[in-house]
């Protein structure tokens, strides 16, 4: 199935999340998750979660695939896949935070590695109120 914008698909997506949760580091919990970002030019980062003895210092996927795309200096994003075994890995509110400050119309998609149980929701369906400060525009 096509999307629109680019022309990478959510099947294509979720292939590229399930891989990268291969690498999660996830010892505490057990729970990998994936994550692969399709941003609005076709490039996709990817990330999964990385636990740390000291739990609070744990990023999750979403966060890490967001982190290494504003590392490569992109800011503009169609849609994220999100899967992981088990639980849904709907997002978390700390990453829907960070969504919300850089593409607060993004698509999220979350299933299991091998593309059941999915379920599809928009940015709103997750986050209908975000903090927003209110950008300096001096
Ligand atoms: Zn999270």
């Amino acid at each position: 199935m096509k999307e629109m914008g680019t022309m990478i698909s959510t099947e294509e997506l979720i292939k590229r999340a399930a891989a990268v949760r291969a690498n999660a580091y996830a010892p505490y919990s057990k729970y990998k998750v994936g994550a692969a970002l399709l941003a609005k030019d076709g490039r996709i980062f990817c990330g999964c979660n990385m636990e740390n003895a000291s739990y609070g210092l744990t990023i999750c996927a979403e966060r890490n695939a967001i982190t290494t795309a504003i590392a490569e200096g992109c800011r503009d994003f169609e849609q994220i896949v999100i899967v992981a075994e088990g639980e849904r890995p709907v997002p978390c509110g700390a990453c829907l935070q960070v969504m919300s400050e850089f593409a607060p119309e993004i698509r999220v998609t979350v299933a299991a590695p091998d593309g059941t149980n999915r379920t599809d929701y928009t940015f709103m369906d997750l986050m209908p109120q975000q903090f927003i400060l209110r950008k300096n525009e001096n």
